[in-house]
């Protein structure tokens, strides 16, 4: 009893430091990047990419758990679940996911339209940085399936197939000597130029796959889904398969504890790099302030008001108990500005701080990493709505509606990567018809919006992995009193044996037991 309460203190003390490690090392590594940005001489790209060293340490390490985590959790949740459970398991996930997506893309819409910060700003004096991408709405959606099933599954660890849009090329004009032409061709070759001048045709462009770095989460995740499925149906034969997979996911997560403990010093460096790289806030903020304001106001209120409702309604429990829980993965979101990243911290949490079913969690955190997304649907909502307003474009009722729609399936199909968001942002605005080109009038504060709507991608992620636990505990228990009713089962059997062969009397099935049992039985 006593030694239970001294574990119980100790794992309360262990978790709680590491807790405040992470915020000690956050609030340091604002204050040191902060401090040298003053430092006489300024710092060179070369200090600041050996400052950021143990950062991209930790950054490296997460990322390399990030294959064994995806494949092992989702392999063993799956073959460990009982089919029709999952099924209902996954379902709510889903309703989750698209629901709170939603939710996150009308926030945003409502904030957008009424704060309205694009009409007080000026677009020609906000400062443009990098150049914008062409893409095709209908193959952007087309390339969420063909990502889901990759051909190759080693290339899918480190590169995906996407369509990329090549310009055609115009036919190059013909070279004519006027000296050499007759009056007619002369009168033709006049008309000719001149309307090349006056009308030039737009870029023209196709469609073509490519192969792009990064791994392709969303094809391993359906892979291991379908693979998981599988080897639960094989029942016995299937057997040695999952428990290579649990054994795997077991040693993953112990090797996430191990980073974990490295993670303050990783994110205290990240976050001090970023803050010495950062352009001038004062310049970049008094132009894109009320865009800021707007997209963190709206973040706000979806991870810490809306999706708590959502938590309480569906497991009358305490929902910022649970965020408490999670705030380890919360900053680490912040300094790695990736959900994939984040994900071995936001399980270990799930599971040692918030108690969650591994069963759920393994299942449900993974895929949750990789399409749930709610903080960069909300962003992209009203980053497309105030690139609008910058351009004094007022929308229809039936744009509106179109932004929503694909905002969310933009945000789906983003990857869990740093800035990912702003790429697929190309969609939304396509579909609308919004100059492209002004996504880089926003990439300025980009970098930080992107670590502020990965903070709620990740809590969006964990609190439905709560909700969807909480509103699972019937299927759960009934899977193990079924388990318990086969375990007894089989006990039973082996008791029997056991019985027949201190009569001499066998029969067996196993070809182990049953060689044993032949030398046994002349013995006899
Ligand atoms: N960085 C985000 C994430 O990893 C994606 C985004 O760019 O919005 O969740």
């Amino acid at each position: 009893m006593g030694g239970c309460s001294k574990r119980a203190v100790a794992k309360g003390v262990k978790s709680n430091l590491l807790l405040i490690l992470m915020i000690i090392a956050m609030a340091v590594g604002i204050g040191m990047g902060w401090g040298l940005r003053f430092v006489e001489p300024k710092l060179t790209k070369r200090d600041i990419f050996y400052l950021r060293f143990p950062g991209d340490i930790l950054l490296q390490m997460l990322k390399m758990l990030i294959l064994p985590l995806i494949v092992s959790s989702l392999v063993s949740a799956m073959a460990s679940l009982d089919l029709q459970e999952s099924g209902r398991i996954g379902l709510r996930a889903i309703v989750y996911y698209i629901t709170t997506t939603l939710f996150a893309v009308i926030m945003g819409i409502i904030l957008v339209l009424s704060i309205k910060p694009g009409d007080h700003g000026d677009k020609d004096s906000i400062t443009r940085s990098g150049k914008s991408k062409v893409v095709n709405t209908a193959d952007a959606l087309l390339d969420l399936i063909r990502v889901s099933f990759p051909d190759n599954l080693i290339e899918a660890c480190f590169q995906k197939k996407i369509t990329d849009q090549i310009p055609i090329e115009k036919p190059e004009p013909t070279t004519m000597d006027p000296e050499n032409l007759t009056a007619i061709t002369m009168y033709t070759y006049n008309i000719t130029n001149e309307t090349e001048e006056v009308s030039e045709e737009p870029q023209q462009y196709e469609p073509k796959v490519v192969t792009k770095p990064g791994m392709n989460v969303l094809g391993l995740v359906v892979f291991s889904l379908f693979f998981g499925c599988i080897i639960s149906r094989m029942k016995e034969k299937g057997r040695i398969l999952a428990e290579f997979f649990e054994a795997l996911n077991d040693a993953t997560m112990q090797l996430i504890t191990l980073v974990i403990w490295y993670s303050p010093i990783g994110v205290l460096f990240l976050i001090a790099a970023k803050m010495v790289e950062m352009d001038d806030p004062e310049v970049v903020f008094t132009q894109l302030g009320l865009y800021c304001v707007t997209v963190i106001v709206g973040l706000i209120i979806h991870g810490y008001i809306v999706l708590p409702i959502i938590y309480f309604i569906a497991t009358r429990k305490n929902p910022y108990r649970f965020i408490y829980g999670m705030v380890q993965a919360i900053v680490t979101a912040l300094a790695t500005a990736s959900s994939s990243a984040t994900l071995p911290v936001t399980m270990n949490c799930l599971e040692h701080n918030n108690n969650v079913d591994l069963r759920v969690a393994k299942f449900i955190a993974p895929i949750g990493a990789t399409i749930n997304m709610d903080g960069t649907a909300l962003y992209e909502a009203v980053a497309s709505i105030f690139i609008a307003q910058i351009n004094g474009i007022a929308l229809s009722i039936g744009q509106v509606i179109t932004v929503s729609v694909t905002a969310t399936a933009a945000a789906i199909g983003a990857a869990g990567v740093p800035q990912a968001g702003l790429v697929t942002m190309v969609i939304v605005l396509t579909a609308v018809g919004l100059p492209t080109e002004d996504v880089t009038v926003i990439l300025a504060v980009d970098w930080f919006l992107d670590r502020c709507r990965t903070s709620v991608n990740v809590l969006g992620d964990a609190l439905g992995a709560g909700i969807v636990y909480g509103l699972s505990r019937k299927e759960l228990a009934k899977m193990d009193a079924n388990k318990t009713k086969e375990n007894g089962h089989t006990e039973k059997k082996h008791a029997i044996t056991s019985v027949n062969i201190a009569n001499g009397d066998v029969t067996v099935n196993g070809i182990h037991n049953a060689s044993y049992l032949g030398d046994e039985s002349t013995n006899l």
